[in-house]
């Protein structure tokens, strides 16, 4: 896609510090990391977001995801990484071609869990968790 940064990383327009890459997924490290050895996995055909990705290529991201995860803990010496996805411009995607981000986690490094994430939690009784598991089963 035009006008896609991603894209044109994938093209070889744009340099990048890659870290892996086959026929279908690329990975490279994040230009303003959030820990020494931040990763990016992407797709190396364009799509916006998660929910866009054909499953083959799903399979194809996941698997790299796993591949790189224990990769990037080894080069740099960490015991835990954040795997996380922005997926949607309200959720904080920036770039909107689908990429997982892998984050290192260094002994106090100050950086919080996936649950730090929002401060203020619904409250949600049994009832209402029977129907949003029924709503998103039978969706
Ligand atoms: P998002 O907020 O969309 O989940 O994350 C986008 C990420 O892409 C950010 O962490 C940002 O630092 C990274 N990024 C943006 N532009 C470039 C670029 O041109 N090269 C690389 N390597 N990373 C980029
Ligand atoms: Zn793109």
């Amino acid at each position: 896609m035009t006008d896609c940064i991603f894209c044109s990383i994938v093209d070889g327009e744009i340099p990048n510090h890659s870290v892996y890459e086959d026929e279908t997924v690329m990975a490279f490290l994040d230009a303003n990391p959030l820990a020494r050895g931040h990763t990016l996995v992407i797709p190396k055909s364009h799509h916006e977001r998660i929910n866009d990705l054909p499953a083959d290529l799903a399979t194809d991201l996941f698997a790299a995801v796993r591949d790189l995860t224990e990769r990037v803990e080894s080069a740099v010496d960490a015991s835990a990484t954040t795997v996380a996805v922005n997926n949607g411009e309200l959720a904080g995607q920036e770039v909107p071609h689908v990429h997982v981000h892998i984050v290192p986690r260094f002994e106090g490094d100050g950086g919080r869990p996936i649950h730090a994430l929002i401060d203020e939690r619904p409250d949600v009784d049994d009832d209402e968790l029977d129907a949003l598991a029924a709503a998103i089963a039978s969706s």
